[in-house]
């Protein structure tokens, strides 16, 4: 997924429309990866607490 986000960085700087339609261009899945990855680091900062 990160490496995605990056590739589509190449075409589009910002965090726009076409930024993410790019991205889903590229992997059908990005959405479901991002949010994997947004779970993944939520779980990491709730477990950096305990
Ligand atoms: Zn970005």
């Amino acid at each position: 997924m990160i490496v995605v986000h990056e590739l589509a960085h190449l075409k589009e700087k910002e965090h726009n429309k076409a930024f993410y339609s790019l991205c889903k261009h590229i992997e059908p899945q990005y959405h479901q990866l991002e949010f994997d990855v947004r779970l993944y680091l939520t779980y990491m900062d709730i477990s950096k607490r305990i």
